[in-house]
């Protein structure tokens, strides 16, 4: 072989070895874990939790991972029957509450809107319209780093935190503006 054809080689080695390295990289990334991560953790989870998966939670889990957009219980119902015709509304809620309670998702309940889960448990922000209730994940090291206040006197043990941002979202703030511009 000559010396050309094998630095090629090495050269191209090189990169598929790079581009396996950001590959593995990516998981770590808060926001952009794949189905298959997002399960593969969820079975971690459970499996920490002795919560056993059975077929209607991994469905629910499943449904949970391939969305990004904070779905509420009914919206997951709707989703969930698609693959599993026979699960009841109560079934699907009563699946999403128990995974709440054992940590394996996140409730958000935002004043004045339906609850909304998310599959993301690390801690992290939400920005939410207040026209269209879309509900953004944002994070920020700042928020993160919120010390949190004594509050024994209160008789209040605080667990967690996370912040809430309401607004108007894009669509909702350039909606806005038309509507304004056409009643001057
Ligand atoms: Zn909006
Ligand atoms: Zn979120």
């Amino acid at each position: 072989m000559d010396i050309f054809k094998a630095v090629r080689r090495l050269f191209f080695l090189f990169q598929e070895l790079t581009i396996i390295y950001v590959c593995n990289k990516l998981p770590s990334m808060k926001y952009n874990y794949s189905v298959t991560d997002k399960m593969k953790n969820f079975e971690k989870i459970c499996r920490e939790q002795g919560v056993p998966l059975t077929v209607q939670r991994r469905a629910v889990l499943e449904t949970l991972a391939g969305r990004f957009d904070h779905p509420t219980a009914d919206q997951i119902f709707e989703d969930v029957t698609q693959r599993l015709p026979d699960l009841s509304r109560t079934t699907v809620y009563r699946v999403l509450e128990t995974l709440v309670l054992l940590g394996v998702i996140h409730k958000a309940q935002h004043l004045g809107s339906a609850a909304r889960y998310d599959p993301n448990t690390e801690r992290h922000h939400h920005l939410t319209c207040l026209n269209c209730h879309k509900v953004v994940d944002m994070e920020d090291e700042i928020l993160d780093q919120i010390r949190i206040p004594k509050t024994s006197s209160k008789e209040f043990e605080i667990t967690d935190y996370s912040v809430h941002f309401k607004g108007y979202c894009a669509d909702c703030a350039s909606n806005k503006k038309k509507l304004k511009t056409s009643q001057k």
